[in-house]
């Protein structure tokens, strides 16, 4: 077990109701706490940054099991802290975590895009209470945790509260969505973000999924996505986000699209193209077409290479 005692605990956090937390690992990315009876489920493990095992066993002390809506490097960063946890067999071959490198370069990008959005005149570093040298760190020599498959349909007991996994793909292949009947409350990972990348799975696979969605939802009352960079902590999604990305990913379907700049939020371009010139990887030859409704916007990501 690694040495945790330097590393940070204090996450924001907001206790969205009895016994369900969001958890901010500093606006890299949301994580969800679930407690039931008997036990305990913490969704997605974040970029890696400060002892997440340490904040949620200052919550609650029930056993733990760990869900992963997808294999993306900020959802799965803390992984290695925990002995068991579950993901879509489709997004398996991802490393968890990611090199150190590539995390800190993501993270110290979200940290200047945050910068951006509230238009602060200082570091975001100093504004969160976490050292990125110290605490985003190479995990890579720890155990790797026991790895389960989670499946379309399943379900978890905690203990007066069970948690239903669907498959979602489309921003990984791997993305699901877990919902809690009983709270009324639809945890969505990356699946329906207000920018939403999309390329993981053809494009009626996504809309299929999604409609599925909607289709159960008299089932839940809000929708809580992996990051709230567009959201107040702890808010669900604006209620016609659902909505939207159908609409959008119809209009794809049925072929038109509309090519346009890469909007954002942040006041400065999004970079798409992250490497340097005789070193392209499969994503430099990605084009993506961004499509717009209200304030979601999704990419569609068009491989132009063959
Ligand atoms: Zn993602």
């Amino acid at each position: 077990m690694e040495d945790t005692s330097r590393l940070t605990r204090l996450y924001p956090m907001v206790q969205i109701k009895k016994g369900i937390w969001e958890i901010d690992e500093f606006d890299m990315a949301s994580m969800y706490l679930i407690e039931g009876a008997e036990r305990a489920m913490l969704i997605d493990t974040g970029m890696g940054a400060g002892d997440l095992r340490g904040a949620v066993e200052m919550i609650t002390d029930k056993p733990l099991v760990v869900v992963h809506t997808h294999g993306h490097i900020d959802h799965t960063g803390n992984a290695r802290q925990f002995e068991e946890v579950w993901i879509h067999p489709a997004d398996a071959h991802m490393p968890m975590p990611e090199s150190l490198e590539r995390r800190r370069s993501d993270a110290e990008h979200i940290a200047q895009r945050q910068k951006g959005s509230i238009g602060a005149p200082y570091n975001m570093f100093h504004l969160y209470p976490y050292d990125i040298n110290v605490d985003l760190r190479d995990t890579t020599c720890e155990p790797m945790p026991v790895v389960r498959p989670l499946s379309d349909g399943q379900r978890f007991d905690l203990g007066g509260r069970v948690i239903t996994v669907y498959e979602c793909p489309g921003h990984t292949a791997g993305e699901v969505v877990l919902l809690d009947e009983t709270d009324r409350m639809l945890f969505a990972g990356d699946a329906l973000n207000y920018n939403l990348l999309l390329g993981a799975a053809p494009l009626e696979t996504t809309l299929s999924a999604l409609k599925r969605l909607r289709d159960m939802a008299d089932r839940y009352d809000g929708i809580w996505n992996g990051h709230h960079d567009f959201r107040a902590l702890g808010m669900p999604l604006d209620d016609d986000c659902l909505e939207n990305v159908i609409a959008m990913l119809e209009d794809a379907v049925k072929g038109n699209l509309t090519y346009c700049e890469c909007p954002s939020f942040w006041g400065q371009p999004i970079p798409l193209t992250r490497q340097k010139p005789g070193h392209e990887t499969p994503w430099d030859r990605m084009r993506a077409t961004t499509l717009r409704r209200g304030r979601n916007f999704i990419q569609l990501m068009v491989d132009e290479g063959e």
